[in-house]
Order: C-alpha cells, then structure tokens, then sequence
C-alpha cells in the first residue's frame, strides 16, 4: 500500500510523518500496526475502542467513502435491538447495553448537542398481542412499561403497545465526533477503496475488517446482502414523542432538527435512487399513525443498504496466509438492520479480539523441562 490516493489527517505534516513510519515497521518494539477498514458507525466506534483499549499501537482506518456518504448517515439511528440467529441473546443483551450507557452518559454531557445523541420517548404499538409482552431489553431502555388504555385510545388500530425512553444516535453528527476523537488521539485516516485484505500485508500488522456490505468481496462473505431502506425527513416540529409499529416497518422518530419517517426492508435491492412510489407510501403509512403529519413541510428522502447476514455479525478472527506469510484479521461485520443499536458493545469486543492477537506473538514460548 503507498500513500499515493487521497489522504486526509488530523494533524498535517506530523501525522503524515507518522503515516510513513507505519508502513516501516521492522524492530520488534515499534508500535503495533493497525489497519481498520470501514469508516461507518461500526469502523469508527471500533478504532476509537482499540485507541482506548490496545497500549503501542498506530491505527490507520482506511476507507472508501466517510460522513456523510456511509450506510450509518442513512440510519434512523434509534437505539432498539434487532435479534441475530447466530447470537445469543445474553451477548445482544450485553451489546445493547454497553451501547446505551456509552450513548447515555454522553447525552448526559455538554457533548451531547455535537455528538447528536439525546433521549426520546414514545410508543412501539400492535394490532395484535405480541408472543413477548415483555423484550429482552426491556430493562435496558428507560422506564420499560405497558401502554395505559388512555394512550391506546390515540391508535385505534392497535390494541397493545409498549411506552419508554431510549436513545437517538444521529449519525451524520455522531460520526464526525467520532471522527474528531481519533484525529485528537493520533489515528491517521485515509481515503482508499480495498480491492482485497492481503493487500495490507506486510504494511500492517492486524486487519480489522468493518467494512459492512463490503464485506462480500472483502471477506468473500457470499451470504452477505443488503436490505435496502427508504425513509423521509420532514419538518413536524410539534411531533416530539416516536411512534412506532410493533413490525418496525412504520416509524416516527423526531430528532434534534427533524423528523424521520419510515420506512422500507426490500431484501437484495441494490437501488440507492428514491422511489417516488414508496415515500407517497411511507408518508401515507405515518400520517395513518399520526394524522397531524398532513401539516409537516417535506424536506428529503434518502436510501440506505443495509448490510444484511443471516446468521447476523460476524466477530470472529480469521488468519490469512500466503506461503509462509500471515495476516490476522478481526471481523465486525453483518450488523443488518441494528448496528446503532449495538455499535459500542461489538466495538469493545472486536477490541478484545485485537488484544489478543496483539498479545498472541508475543507470549514466550514455554521452554523445554527436557
Ligand atoms: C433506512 C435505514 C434505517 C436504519 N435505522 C436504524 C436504526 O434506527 N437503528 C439501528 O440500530 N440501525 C439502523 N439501521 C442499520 C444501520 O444503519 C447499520 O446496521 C449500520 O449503519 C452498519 O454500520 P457499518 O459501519 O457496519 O456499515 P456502513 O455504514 O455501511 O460502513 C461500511 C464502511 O466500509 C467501507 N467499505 C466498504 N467496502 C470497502 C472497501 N472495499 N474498501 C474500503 N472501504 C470499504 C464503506 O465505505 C463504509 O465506510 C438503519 C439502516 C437503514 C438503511
């Protein structure tokens, strides 16, 4: 890899210098080189929890497309989880939770305006009785309860519903907070599209692969697709409280400047154009849950693929080889349709991950009693 496409860092000519170091890595003392590829929620959260986690390392996130132009930017960006087959629900459990107490205590913050995260309540409401009355996150989020007769009276629709706080994690100002941390703490970032990992052997040590739907070239993950999402951004200032049907189809999210209206799941569409047909759809879908919509001035639509694996993500470590040459990857990847929801929590474990492969080479060899 040399530094000849587009590159951007924190801190001029100092982090370019560092840059150059990195890709000269030969006594065994010098820093750790990491490479994280994928520069959505999932990548950035991930180099900030290895900057934090992983003591004498350089870390480059390498990327093809940033904020505003990741699948995360799209994201309604509310913090309810989605399950994934392959996961158990104790671990989803865990990464929820660590992701909203790292989202709550910085909505607890004067950071919380840049950063774009606040509390929102509301209702997720049912036609009819869902099997779980109570989700397993229910103790995760803020004042978890049934809905009272009084407020079902709103849906006439729906005879069952949920009401309680949670989290909105507004990408297009999160990211690029995100982002300001890494820069403060040294990473370098560059802008370059991976044709394939090996390709950041020797240059790098450790290959972090968050690259989302990306990762069917990159990690020859043929199972991975994406579900395709539409939604409105529409100006309803008077719409404070979110709405949402208990398929998590159709969706009112206010946010700090507008409110976001949802939404689509069409599986294995690649089309990023918005379609005309589905936001008169989508529209008509909310003002059936919140009639005053009629009177919201219309701002845009934006589509969004999400990166969908049917067994859900991928944390795992894989070691490439070529003849006698290795190359340890971390994957975290395949967050579907919940990646805000669970960000931090895969990002502290692909970290994890990290720190053990850091440690891995270099744990002495047991000597011989022989
Ligand atoms: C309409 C919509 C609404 C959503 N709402 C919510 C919600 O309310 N709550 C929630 O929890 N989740 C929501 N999601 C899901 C969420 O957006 C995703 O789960 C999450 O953004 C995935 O993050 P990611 O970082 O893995 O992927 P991405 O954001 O897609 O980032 C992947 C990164 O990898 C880079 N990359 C890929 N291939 C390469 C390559 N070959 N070389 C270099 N770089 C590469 C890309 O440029 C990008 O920077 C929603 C998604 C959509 C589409």
């Amino acid at each position: 890899i040399r530094p000849t496409t587009h590159w951007e860092t924190s801190v001029g000519a100092r982090a370019f210098s560092g840059f150059q170091d990195c890709f000269f890595r030969d006594r065994p003392m010098d820093p750790v080189r990491i490479a994280v590829v994928g520069a959505g929620v999932v990548g950035l959260s991930t180099a900030v929890c290895i900057s934090k986690s992983v003591p004498r390392c350089s870390i480059t996130v390498i990327s093809d497309k940033f904020t505003p132009e990741t699948t995360s930017d799209v994201a309604a960006g509310m913090l309810i989880p989605h399950v994934y087959p392959d996961t158990p629900i104790p671990t989803l459990k865990r990464w929820f939770r660590e992701t909203f107490d790292h989202l709550f205590a910085i909505a607890s913050s004067a950071d919380a305006e840049d950063a774009g995260v606040h509390l929102v309540s509301g209702w997720q409401v049912f036609r009819s009785i869902p099997t779980e009355e109570v989700p397993f996150w229910a103790d995760v989020v803020l004042g978890f309860r049934k809905m009272t007769e009084a407020e079902l009276k709103k849906f006439p629709q729906h005879v069952f519903g949920h009401a309680f706080t949670t989290l909105k994690c507004e990408s297009p100002a999160y990211l690029p907070w995100l982002e300001k941390r890494l820069k403060r703490n040294g990473v370098l970032i560059l802008t370059r599209r991976i044709a394939d990992l090996w390709e950041l052997h020797p240059s790098f040590d450790i290959v972090v692969n968050c690259s989302g739907l990306g990762s069917r070239q990159l990690a020859r993950d043929s199972e991975m697709f994406p579900v395709r999402g539409q939604l409105l951004t529409v100006k309803a200032p008077w719409v404070k409280h979110f709405i949402r049907d208990g398929s998590g189809l159709t969706y009112i999210y206010p946010g700090t400047s507008d409110v976001i209206l949802g939404g689509t799941r069409q599986e294995g569409d690649w089309d990023l154009s918005p379609d005309a047909e589905i936001s008169r759809d989508i529209f008509s879908r909310c003002c059936a849950l919140e009639p005053s919509l009629h009177g919201a001035s219309y701002v845009r639509e934006k589509v969004g693929l999400r990166p969908f694996r049917p067994a859900g993500v991928r944390l795992q470590v894989e070691l490439l080889a070529q003849d006698s040459q290795k190359l340890p990857v971390v994957h975290n990847y395949g967050h579907g349709s919940g990646g805000i929801s669970v960000h931090w929590g895969t990002a502290l474990e692909a970290a994890r991950l990290v720190s053990e492969c850091v440690q891995a080479p270099r744990t002495p060899t047991p000597k011989s009693n022989l």
